[in-house]
């Protein structure tokens, strides 16, 4: 699917470039504990006694979301979306206020707010609701008192029901990355658990490289892939917003990977820039069903699709394993035959230099060929091969084509 598939973005205002403002953006390790958070409140004040006027945005700390999200799960089969929210949204509020405590501490002015009280206003889906404006009045008033401001990531509000909302997993990018657009940041720092963005999640392939710089398109491509270090709606808000973001490691200093629009001396691209995978992405077979109905009903339910192929009237479509459920109420509501593989997963080969350069699927299916693997369903953009592959050949998938496209 191309790039310019993806759904459309938010119409955040891009503000006017506003000198000295800087959003950083801490994730889950990097407040994972008492320690971690006052690192992160020092860190912040160097920020402001640099001259600096400082928004920092926050993750829950460690697996406080996936705890939370687990409790749920075991008070009810089916938790209702809106109480989720209200649930899941917790742990960022606990980490912000610990922050600003923390600043206070060391002799700064510092203010916490919720997203709602950030202005993040958004619709109404609940469990990943999109930003839909930023009204950051309360944030502009807060830098004019010379405080610190700390927002809680990964929640807004919705402007129609003014409950609160999330934005989807690893959403504290998104509102990070909103942010800087719509305060005219200078650049937006993404503080994470890896020294940047590498050729391949530094997990499973220990070889692999990190990369001083990418493209948004290039990285939105890897986000939506599977790339976990970036949320991929937050990339296409950078993209859209031309915002440019710099993933940096929060326990080591030196540059990190900017993220930035392609710029005419980044023209002599690498032919392969990363390797990406998803352990899990299941695939549906889906007949007796026109395709307009079936994708309708799978947007109303928020389910996002990812690779389609339609060649005769069977329909195959993959989705991210988050939306199994929804999915397969959908396709059961439609009342169609329909399968599901739940056995696979996805490695993808990314690079903005294959545009112009062919042999990349030749290298691709011959290198899977001799570690025995068969792709079940294979998807292109123009800078990108997705294979679906077994869940258990993933890992040897994108160890061998990282070292076929020599990225190590
Ligand atoms: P945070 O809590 O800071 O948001 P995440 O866990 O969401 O951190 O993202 C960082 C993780 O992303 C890394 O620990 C790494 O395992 C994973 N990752 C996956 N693919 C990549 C990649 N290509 N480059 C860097 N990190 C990656
Ligand atoms: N805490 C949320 C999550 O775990 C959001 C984030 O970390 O960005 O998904
Ligand atoms: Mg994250």
């Amino acid at each position: 699917m191309a790039v310019t598939d993806y759904e459309s973005v938010p119409a955040v205002e891009r503000a006017s470039r506003s000198p000295g403002l800087v959003v950083m953006k801490f994730g889950g390790t990097s407040v994972g504990d008492t320690e971690r958070l006052k690192r992160v409140a020092a860190r912040c004040v160097a920020a402001g006694d640099a001259g600096n006027r400082v928004v920092a945005v926050v993750s829950a700390m460690g697996k406080t979301t996936d705890d939370l999200i687990r409790l749920a799960h075991e008070i009810s089969e089916h938790p209702a979306p809106r109480e989720l929210d209200m649930l899941a949204s917790v742990g960022e509020r606990i980490s912000c206020a610990l922050v600003a405590m923390a600043i206070i501490d060391l002799g700064h002015k510092a203010t916490s707010l919720t997203g709602s009280q950030a202005g993040i206003v958004t619709d109404s889906t609940h469990t990943k609701a999109k930003i839909v404006e930023v009204r950051a009045h309360r944030i502009h008033e807060a830098l004019d008192r010379g405080e610190i401001v700390l927002v809680a990531g990964f929640q807004g509000v919705s402007g129609e029901s003014q409950d609160v909302t999330t934005l989807g997993r690893g959403g504290s990018d998104t509102t990070a990355v909103a942010l800087a657009a719509a305060l005219g940041a200078d650049a937006c720092e993404i503080f994470t658990d890896v020294r940047g963005v590498y050729t391949a999640d530094p997990r499973v392939v220990p070889s692999a490289r990190k990369l001083d710089e990418v493209s948004h398109e290039e990285m939105l491509e890897m986000a939506a892939s599977g790339a976990g270090v970036m949320a991929t709606r937050s990339v296409e808000v950078a993209r859209s917003h031309n915002v440019s973001l710099h993933v940096r490691s929060s326990f080591e200093d030196g540059d990190g990977t900017w993220i930035r629009e392609e710029e005419a001396r980044m023209l002599e691209k690498a032919l392969i820039s990363a390797v990406v995978h998803r352990l899990e992405e299941p695939v549906y077979r889906v007949s007796g069903v026109e395709p307009a109905r079936l994708f309708g009903a799978l947007a109303e339910a928020a389910v996002n699709v990812d690779t389609i192929v339609l060649t005769g009237p069977e329909i195959v479509f993959s989705a991210p394993v988050e939306d199994k459920a929804d999915a397969r109420r959908t396709l059961d509501a439609l009342d169609a035959d329909w399968s599901a593989r739940e056995d696979l997963g996805k490695v993808s080969v990314i690079g903005a230099g294959m545009k112009s350069h062919p042999g990349v699927a030749a290298k691709t299916f011959a290198t899977l060929e001799r570690e025995g693997i068969a792709p079940a369903v294979v998807s292109t953009s123009p800078i990108k091969i997705a294979c679906h592959v077994r869940t258990d050949q993933v890992d040897r998938a994108v160890q061998a084509l990282h070292e076929a496209f020599e990225l190590g």
